[in-house]
C-alpha cells in the first residue's frame, strides 16, 4: 500500500495558532475564527492546479519561493506573517500524525503488507515519522525532490513501486487530492479520502477494511 503524506497521514493543526500568536506579538488582534479562515484560504489556494504546476516540490529553493509568494497575502494582517508561516508551518518536522495514523499503519503491517509513502515534498520524511515512532511501519519513502517528478506524474508512483519491489497492479494508493489519482495512470488502484473528517481522525480505518 502506498500513502500520500500531507493531509493523508500527517497534518498541520497548529497553523491558525501560528497566525494568531504572530499577530498578537505585533499588537494585532486576530480571533481564532479569523486565523482559521485565513489559513483555510491560504491552504486552499495552495492546492489549486496553478500553484501545483509551479514545481514547488522539486527543490527546497523552489518550495520556499513559491510558498512565500502565496503566503504574501497574509502580510496584510501582520507584516512578516508570510515568512513566519513558511518557517513554522511548512517545515515537515512541525507536522503531526492524525489520531488514526499509528493504529492503521500498525494494522496494515500486522497483515503483512508492504507500506510506502510517496510525497510531493522538498525534504526527507523518515525523520518526521521517526519523531513519532512510526518509521518502523514504513518500508520506503519516495520524495518528489529526489525522483525529479511530482505527483500526478506516473514516474513518481512507478519509482515508489520499484522501491517496494511490487508491480503497480499490486498496489493501492491512498491520498487526499487529485494529484494522488495520478497513480491510476501508473497502473495502480487509488482511494481518495473524503475531504471532510471529524477533529483529528482522518478516516483511515476504512483502508484496513479494503485489504480483506
Ligand atoms: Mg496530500
Amino acid at each position: 500500500m502506498l500513502f500520500d503524506w500531507g493531509d493523508t497521514l500527517f497534518h498541520a493543526p497548529h497553523a491558525p495558532e501560528v497566525i494568531s500568536s504572530y499577530a498578537a506579538e505585533r499588537g494585532v488582534k486576530v480571533t481564532d475564527a479569523e486565523a482559521r479562515g485565513l489559513w483555510d484560504e491560504l491552504w486552499a489556494a495552495g492546492k489549486t492546479p496553478e500553484e501545483i504546476a509551479k514545481g514547488r516540490d522539486l527543490s527546497p529553493d523552489a518550495h520556499r519561493r513559491v510558498w512565500t509568494a502565496l503566503f504574501a497575502r497574509a502580510d496584510r494582517v501582520a507584516p512578516g506573517l508570510s515568512r513566519a508561516l513558511y518557517e513554522r508551518v511548512m517545515d515537515p518536522n512541525s507536522w503531526v500524525p492524525f489520531a488514526d495514523t499509528p493504529r492503521v499503519l500498525r494494522a496494515l503491517r500486522e497483515r503483512g503488507l508492504r507500506i510506502g509513502v510517496v510525497s510531493n515534498v522538498p525534504a526527507v520524511l523518515r525523520p518526521v515519522f521517526a519523531k513519532h515512532g512510526l518509521e518502523r511501519f514504513v518500508d520506503s519513502f519516495t520524495h518528489s525532490f529526489e525522483v525529479g517528478a511530482e505527483k500526478p506524474d506516473p514516474a513518481i508512483f512507478l519509482a515508489a513501486a520499484r522501491s517496494l519491489r511490487l508491480r503497480p497492479e499490486e498496489i493501492l494508493m491512498v491520498g487526499d487530492h487529485a494529484v494522488d489519482a495520478g497513480a491510476e495512470r501508473a497502473g495502480m488502484r487509488v482511494f481518495i479520502l473524503p475531504e471532510r473528517f471529524e477533529d483529528d481522525v482522518r478516516g483511515l480505518d476504512q483502508v484496513v477494511g479494503m485489504t480483506e
